[in-house]
């Protein structure tokens, strides 16, 4: 079946609000060349949301970095599902590697996460990837079907079918370095086969996967042309609104 490719940009922890101001203004100017055939967000830090709400073009929709699992309550610090809804945001992510690494969240934790959100209303992205040492040690696999497996726990298969997966082997993020266009496809392929065997072949068919790690407009469509992948998460090639618009150039 033919799934709907996807640009997704993650700003991480970058941008104040003029710069967003600056990047919606020119992203805007040449929204012209962001084509009906592929759907389009941004993952923002919270503080931008607003702003780029009111400010993105019509094409590109709304995507925040994080949620907190509770709706509301004595969580300093945290921000709930039903907030980000607040906003008009569509897609958050969960279990970023640098969530993963940094901040300490367990499978367990991505898992309440992802369903939080799908109950919502929004669509997770949940990011999988393996680190190099576990690459290294040939445990791709197995690193990949445990963090897919347990942050899809606590959801129904027809909730499954709308969620998007993102490939981010952890070591090409950020670091210019990519996994080659044949093995993200190779591991993307594999996450498919684990939705076949624990939900079916048609769920399998419905989740759109992701590949990301240093995608940019010059590869991002050796990546999109391969049939197992349906489009790039995409950090630090998101900050410029030039930059994006090559990359939704390029998919087209
Ligand atoms: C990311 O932040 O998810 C990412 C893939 O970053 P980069 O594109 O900069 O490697």
């Amino acid at each position: 079946m033919s799934r709907v490719p996807m640009l997704i940009g993650n700003w991480k922890m970058n941008k104040t609000l003029q710069e967003a101001r600056d990047f919606a203004q020119r992203l805007g100017q040449q929204s012209m060349h962001l084509k009906p055939g592929c759907e389009y967000a941004i993952c923002a830090p919270y503080t931008s949301l607003h702003l780029l709400r009111v400010m993105l073009p019509a094409q590109v929709q709304l995507g925040a970095q994080n949620v907190y699992h509770e709706v509301s309550g004595a969580y300093t610090g945290e921000i709930s599902a039903p907030m980000l809804v607040d906003f008009g945001t569509k897609f958050v992510l969960a279990g970023h590697s640098e969530r993963r690494a940094i901040f300490g969240e367990s499978n367990e934790m991505i898992a309440r996460k992802v369903s939080t959100i799908m109950k919502a209303g929004m669509t997770p992205i949940l990011c999988v990837g393996e680190t190099i040492a576990e690459r290294e040690a040939g445990q791709t696999e197995h690193v990949v079907k445990e963090q897919v497996l347990s942050g899809l726990a606590n959801l129904e298969s027809g909730e499954v079918e709308t969620l998007v997966i993102a490939y981010e082997p952890v070591w090409a993020i950020g670091t210019g370095k990519t996994a080659s266009v044949d093995d993200a496809g190779q591991v993307i392929g594999w996450i498919r086969q684990i939705l076949v065997d624990q939900f079916s072949s048609s769920v399998a068919n419905h989740v759109r996967i992701l590949y990301g790690g240093s995608v940019k407009a010059d590869n991002i469509a050796s990546f999109v042309g391969h049939p197992e992948i349906d489009g790039g998460l995409v950090g630090g090639a998101s900050l410029e609104a030039d930059s994006f618009v090559g990359m939704a150039k390029a998919i087209e």
